[in-house]
Order: C-alpha cells, then sequence, then structure tokens
C-alpha cells in the first residue's frame, strides 16, 4: 500500500470532505506497516475497497414547524461496511453535518465496532437539523418526517442505528414510534438506546461514559497510576460528558471543568449528585449553553469563549465533538502538566494535538477505543432485544467493563512499541483493521 498515492486518490474524488480525509488517513498511516506484510490484503485490495462506502443514502426531510412555516433539512444514512455484522451506528442531528463528517464517523465506526468483538458493522446517519431552541413537538415532527424517508432501509437484522451528538432517548422514541407504524413490525431491534419500558438496555444511558472511564482505569493501572485523587477537564455537557463525570467522580477522581459552546465553568470543589443531575437538566433545555451551572451553583465560576483545555487539569476528557481540541489546545495542556487524554468524542483531537502528546510521551487514547462502550452496549441491546430478555444492570456493567478491559488489551497488543510506549492510536486501528480486513477477504470480492 501506498498511503500517499491512496490519498491522493481519494482528495481528488472526494475534494473538501476534510474530516473523511483526516480520518482514513490516521488509520491508513497506522496500519500501513502490517497491511504490507500480508500481501494477500494487497492483492484484494482490501483498503481501496474498506476506505469507500458500501453505499449512502441521501433524502429530504421536509417538516411543519410551531409557527406552520414549512421547513426542509437534508437527511443521511451512510451504510460504511458490513464485513461483520449489520450496519451499525448512530444519528447525528447538528446544523454542521454534511457527507464528510457522516463519511468520517461510518468509517471510524466500522472499525471500532470491529474491536468491540461483537458482530456490528459501521454505519452512520444524520441532519443538518438543528435542535437548538426547537421545541419538543417540533423535535417530534421532525424525528416523524426523518424515519419517514429512512424506514424501508434499515432494519433489525440489515441496519440498528442509535443516538449521537443531539440525538438521546427523546428522539430514539419519536424515531421508533413512526418505524414502527410504518414497518408494521412490532420486534424491537431497529434501534438502540431505547427507553426501558420498550426494549432498552439498563445502562446504555450511561454507557459511553462509562465504558470511557473503565478504559482509562486499565490505561492508567497499565502505567502504574490511578484516577484516585487525579484533576479531570471535560468538555461538553450532554450525554456523553454526564456518563464520563459520573463514574470518574465515582472512581475517586475530580471534575474540575465542563464546558459548553458559550465557555467554560470552573468547578474546583468536583462534581455532587446534584451537579452531575444538573447536566441532564441543562441538556434538556435544548439551549446548548453550560453557564447556568455556576448561576445554580456558586462555588463554580463561568468564564465565556474559553475551552475546557484552558483549566489546568491531570486529565483531558474531549466529550463533544470532532477536533475540538487542537494542537494549541494540548500545548496549553502539557504547559499545565496534563499527563492523559483520551478522546471520548469521536476524533476529538486534531493530528497535531495528538502528535504533541504523543511526543511528550503521556498517555493518550483515540475515541474509536475509549467511547467504544456505547455501541458495545448497543450490542448488548441487540442482544437482550433477539433473546427477548432484560439483563440487570449489574450484568450490563459487567459485560461492558470487560468488552471495554479487552479493547484495552487488543491495543497494548498492537500498539506497544519498541521502547515499551504504547502507541493507541496505532493499536487501535491495527486492531480494528485485522479484524474486518480477514472478514473481507474470507468472503470474496463483492
Ligand atoms: N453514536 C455512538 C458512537 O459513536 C453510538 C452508536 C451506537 O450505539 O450504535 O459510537
Amino acid at each position: 500500500m501506498n498511503v500517499k498515492s491512496i490519498m491522493a486518490d481519494l482528495e481528488r474524488k472526494h475534494p473538501g470532505e476534510n474530516e473523511y480525509l483526516q480520518a482514513v488517513r490516521e488509520v491508513l498511516e497506522s496500519i500501513e506497516g502490517t497491511y504490507n506484510e500480508h500481501p494477500e490484503f494487497e492483492k484484494a485490495k482490501i483498503v481501496e475497497r474498506m476506505v469507500e462506502p458500501d453505499r449512502i443514502f441521501t433524502f429530504r426531510v421536509t417538516w411543519v414547524d410551531d409557527n406552520g412555516e414549512i421547513q426542509t433539512n437534508l437527511g443521511y444514512r451512510i451504510q460504511f461496511n458490513s464485513a461483520i455484522g449489520p450496519y451499525k451506528g448512530g444519528i447525528r442531528f447538528h446544523k454542521a453535518v454534511n457527507p464528510s463528517m457522516l463519511k468520517f464517523l461510518g468509517f471510524e465506526q466500522t472499525f471500532k465496532n470491529a474491536l468491540t468483538t461483537l458482530p456490528m458493522g459501521g454505519a452512520k446517519g444524520g441532519s443538518d437539523f438543528d435542535p437548538v431552541g426547537k421545541s419538543d413537538a417540533e423535535i417530534m415532527r421532525f424525528c416523524q418526517a426523518f424515519m419517514l424517508e429512512l424506514w424501508n432501509n434499515i432494519g433489525p437484522d440489515t441496519d440498528v442505528p442509535a443516538g449521537d451528538v443531539g440525538v438521546g432517548g427523546r428522539e430514539i422514541g419519536y424515531m421508533y414510534g413512526m418505524y414502527k407504524k410504518l414497518a408494521r413490525e412490532y420486534n424491537t431491534g431497529v434501534l438502540t438506546g431505547k427507553g426501558m419500558t420498550w426494549g432498552g438496555s439498563l445502562i446504555r444511558p450511561e454507557a459511553t461514559g462509562f465504558g470511557a472511564l473503565y478504559f482509562v482505569e486499565h490505561m492508567l493501572a497499565k502505567a502504574g497510576r490511578s484516577l484516585k485523587g487525579a484533576t479531570v477537564a471535560i468538555s461538553g455537557f450532554g450525554n456523553v460528558a454526564w456518563g464520563a463525570a459520573t463514574k470518574a467522580t465515582e472512581l475517586g477522581a475530580r471534575v474540575i471543568a465542563i464546558s459548553g459552546p458559550d465557555g467554560v465553568i470552573y468547578n474546583p470543589n468536583g462534581m455532587t449528585k446534584e451537579k452531575i443531575d444538573f447536566m441532564l437538566e441543562l441538556r434538556a433545555s435544548n439551549r446548548n449553553i453550560v453557564a447556568p451551572f455556576a448561576e445554580r451553583f456558586p462555588d463554580a465560576t463561568f468564564t465565556p469563549g474559553k475551552k475546557a483545555w484552558s483549566v489546568k487539569c491531570d486529565i483531558a476528557l474531549p466529550c463533544a465533538f470532532q477536533n475540538e481540541l487542537n494542537g494549541d489546545d494540548a500545548k496549553e495542556l502539557l504547559a499545565n502538566g496534563t499527563w492523559c487524554a483520551a478522546e471520548v468524542s469521536n476524533m476529538g483531537c486534531t493530528p497535531e494535538a495528538i502528535a504533541e502528546f504523543q511526543q511528550a510521551g503521556i498517555l493518550f487514547a483515540p475515541g474509536k477505543a475509549v467511547n467504544a462502550g456505547g455501541v458495545a452496549t448497543s450490542g448488548l441491546e441487540m442482544t437482550q432485544n433477539a433473546m427477548h430478555i432484560s439483563w440487570s444492570a449489574a450484568e450490563v456493567d459487567e459485560k461492558l467493563h470487560y468488552i471495554m478491559q479487552n479493547i484495552h488489551e487488543q491495543c497494548v497488543k498492537y500498539g506497544t512499541q519498541p521502547d515499551g510506549y504504547v502507541n493507541y492510536v496505532k493499536g487501535a486501528n491495527i486492531a480494528g483493521f485485522m479484524k474486518v480486513a480477514q472478514a473481507m477477504l474470507e468472503q470474496g470480492v463483492i
């Protein structure tokens, strides 16, 4: 494989799709050495086939807002790769959603899902619909209109969407209701992240954040460190940030920062149950601001326009959006003594930030390993649905813990460098790639 020529070809075919090209480049650079030891992959053109999605559905979503005005958005579902199981991945509602963003997410999802050890292929979907400031009724009408177009292309054994940025339990509920009505299908397996009374799994809402902290725990243990007493800065305040803040606090760390598009909250005394619950209220308010946290809790302060990375911390956990931590942020964190960074958001760090962390020799792990607990627990939800049973929270949590430990082990196996430094980016990419590549090879040219 020649990464340069493959990338040149992709840049020519997909000009301006920067997030997608960034995600592909990172994987190809990580796997190049291993790939070239396998002439059978080269012969079967595995990489050339793997970097393109199997298919993309694009559709118009038209709905009526509360003022009676007609609104039109774009909707997408990208079925990226089905080598190891049915297409699986979230749906993102955000004003910046475009094909490049969803292709990067679908590509990442393919390897992430492979790392979970569960049989799930990779997919992603979404819309440029902006949930900020929308009423509950508007959210419902949009979700219904979105599903009206999508339903015929998904199913419990073909493609199983879930939540992502802007899509939580409420949105899954509205989409599931419409799917059921259209498909006349009453088994519950078509979406994950469902409500507890209609096929959802306990621990799924917490799973991305909990899983991330289990991963970090293993990473720290291997380096002879611990979460106990460590200070943690978290970006975001949504579902993922909430789960991460909950588990980090439970494991003895002090969460001293959360953030939003409006600025950062400095929270020197750490989280309490009340504070963590308030994060849920912030998300449910649909206002996309974090400032009210400091109005509610006087020991916290709000600084407008600043990121979580401006706060001196031991551990940095990006939990919001891609490329939210750049090279300058990484330099600031390192200057402040940060010794661990783990992406809980998908591709939360820019390549420049990753290079800074790795050159400084601090612990760094990528999203496709760290945040895989969310989709892994979706996989556990699918299993429970297929078996028509529900596991207890303790059973799901134990399985999640085991999966995260296993992902950590895979990263160490494939990412340990001759000098002993664990390159978790390389480890995650090679481990995920090998599984998908082998499955594609065995299934022939399709
Ligand atoms: N959106 C989540 C992710 O990026 C979860 C996907 C799922 O549960 O299918 O992995």
